[in-house]
């Protein structure tokens, strides 16, 4: 036993010695010697964080990106993302819920002193925060109220729902302009439609931005038609999205036929550039040695207080990170939030927000033009573009094509 750990000790000293070595000479411009000296410390550990980024670095071939490139220039001022973990059952049971099992947690109090410690170091201009609430329904949770006071004082607050709770109980009513419900219409919420519209009604009436979902399941296809005009009628948005997964020995969404995809809507407007590349970019989320703006323009606080860089590296932060660092873990189940792929930089993100914060937004008018001249029939499919190369040329560079996924 202590043989293997002295073993294993050598190792690990002997390749940190080459990625020391391999990022000086990084440092001096001989790229050679640093491509040799992080090529050996990746074959004694493929998993160093140090020599997967610096390797990546050398073998980074930046793929054109006209309009990101113009966008970057263009983006004088920043946003920042604060997602805050918010832990407590799940009041519904829907047979299609991805976090079943984890919908059952009991509820676990947050300290909102240290929350809001950390979000005193947060300069941005504009602040988003997003509740990562697990399997659980937020605004059952007995601080909720509070919780949203608090993070609405910085900016604007995102959260899911399932729009089941009366909103005069959990609402503080002077946040109400600041926060956008992301609503799912669920199966037991279809028994209670009344009950859903109304608290519906009575959050856009206050000023909150709601959004309804509603998962077209094949077994749900059919109502979808009737919920569109019951929601128009009552000025409510509603916006089917496709379930994915196997019913009845079938793959959907691309089993559907083509009466369900019209009644669904699934060909219908621009598709925003996120979910363009989201086939592509699903298929390896091993991002390990990658930077990343988690840490840095995107934090995770956990319910105690504690400062994080995302939902998968559990690690905690003294600080905030002063920029992009590498990625620690194994696999990233969390948005895209690599430096060079990431949403919180554009200035569709920074706009949308800061519209809802009563801020200034950037000027966004000439992005329509220069993704005509570049040949796109959308600003969407522009983005998209330029992003997917972008994961590519990145996956390749880090090695990621090579079975790391
Ligand atoms: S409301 Fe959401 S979290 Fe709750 S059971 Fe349904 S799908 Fe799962
Ligand atoms: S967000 Fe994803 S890529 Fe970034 S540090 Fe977390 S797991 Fe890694």
């Amino acid at each position: 036993m202590v043989a293997a750990i002295n073993t294993a000790g050598v190792v690990r000293l002997k390749v940190d010695t080459l990625v020391n070595a391999a990022a000086a000479a990084e440092r001096v411009g001989d790229r050679q010697t640093a491509f040799t000296l992080y090529r050996e410390a990746l074959f004694f550990d493929p998993d160093h964080v140090e020599a997967i980024a610096g390797m990546g670095r050398l073998r980074f071939k930046p793929p054109a990106q006209p309009m990101l490139d113009e966008m970057r220039q263009r983006a004088t001022r920043r946003a920042c993302e604060v997602t805050i973990e918010v832990r407590n059952p799940c009041n519904y049971r829907c047979f299609y819920c991805v976090a079943e099992g984890h919908n059952n947690i009991p509820v676990q109090r947050m300290d909102l002193a240290k929350i809001e410690a950390i979000y005193q170091t947060v300069t941005e201009e504009v602040v988003v925060t997003a509740l990562e609430c697990g399997g659980g329904e937020p605004t059952v949770h007995p601080q909720f109220p509070e919780l949203v006071r608090l993070a609405s004082k910085y900016g604007v607050v995102s959260f899911p729902s399932n729009n089941s709770q009366d909103p005069k109980r959990w609402l503080p009513e002077e946040t109400a302009t600041r926060l956008m419900v992301r609503s799912s219409l669920h199966p037991e919420a279809e028994a209670k439609i009344e009950r859903y519209v109304a608290n519906a009604r009575y959050l856009l009436d206050r000023g909150v931005k709601f959004t309804s979902l509603f998962i077209a399941h094949p077994t749900r296809v059919a109502s979808i038609p009737r919920y569109r005009t019951l929601f128009a009628e009552a000025g409510i948005p509603f916006s089917p999205i496709p379930f994915i997964g196997e019913h009845e020995g079938k793959s959907y969404p691309h089993a559907h036929t083509d009466a369900e995809r019209e009644i669904i809507g699934l060909e219908d407007g621009v598709r925003h550039w996120t979910h363009q590349i989201q086939p592509a970019t699903n298929r390896i989320r091993n991002f390990r040695g990658i930077p990343c703006v988690a840490g840095h323009r995107s934090l995770y606080i956990a319910k105690d207080g504690t400062l994080r860089r995302c939902l998968y590296d559990g690690r905690p932060l003294q600080q905030r990170a002063a920029q992009s660092e590498p990625c620690r873990v194994k696999h990233c189940g969390c948005g895209l939030l690599l430096d060079k792929l990431n949403m919180v930089e554009d200035i569709e993100f920074y706009n949308t927000w800061a519209g809802m914060a009563g801020i200034e937004q950037m000027p966004a008018d000439w992005m329509q033009d220069a993704a005509a001249r570049k040949g796109h029939a959308s600003i969407q499919d522009a983005l998209a573009e330029e992003h997917a190369a972008m994961y590519e040329a990145l996956m390749e560079a880090y090695g990621k094509n090579q079975g790391q996924a």
